[in-house]
């Protein structure tokens, strides 16, 4: 595949139709195994393995360390085997926004089917030549002093970002942090917020 991203996404999918059928009539797939499959991804797995971690993270200073050093060891933790992921933490000076310039990679196990705009050209190319203006769309606006690094996704290496822990949260439980965590937040394009205040 190589650097001959553009068209591995028509081929890809036409081989593994092909290859679906193919298993189905020999009764190798049951039915439903794939639909099964993707179900996995869409409301099992990602964001929730990722914003476990990050809520993990944020309440536990050891864990935070193992997912920065070592985020097999630390996915581990949560059943999940993925040797690809490289967690980078924002902070005060840094702000981390994830692409994939050539194609469209990225952590599924971790983060779940990835949105549509994330495959987007416009995406692509944005994040890299423009990250500030395209953060603003997303509705985050990054202040000057803060630097804006961008991680470009490969075969190899896929990245989530390690979001900040909002102000006022202090006293919240891992479990009462995690609804907080969005896939975008891990991807990026918007900061965890607070909850809103009631009374
Ligand atoms: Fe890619």
């Amino acid at each position: 595949m190589g650097k001959n991203h553009p068209n591995v996404e028509e081929y890809v999918v036409s081989r593994v139709r092909a290859l679906e059928s193919l298993l189905l009539e020999k009764g190798i797939l049951a039915p439903g195994a794939v639909d099964q499959l993707v179900s996995r991804y869409e409301n099992d797995t990602g964001p929730m393995v990722g914003a476990r971690a990050v809520a993990k993270a944020w309440t536990d200073p050891d864990y935070k360390r193992l997912l920065l050093d070592d985020s097999p060891a630390a996915l581990a933790q949560f059943d999940l085997k993925y040797d690809l992921l490289v967690v980078v933490e924002n902070t005060d000076d840094v702000h981390n926004l994830v692409v994939c310039t050539l194609c469209s990679c990225y952590p599924w196990p971790v983060l779940g089917l990835p949105p549509t705009w994330y495959k987007s050209p416009a995406y692509r190319a944005r994040s890299v030549i423009e990250p500030r203006a395209l953060l603003r769309e997303f509705g985050l606006e990054i202040p000057e002093q803060q630097e804006v690094r961008v991680w470009d996704s490969s075969a190899e290496l896929r990245y989530m970002v390690l979001p900040q822990r909002p102000a006022g949260t202090e006293h919240l439980t891992e479990e009462a942090l995690l609804p907080l965590i969005t896939r975008d937040a891990l991807v990026g394009v918007a900061q965890v917020k607070a909850p809103a205040t009631v009374g």
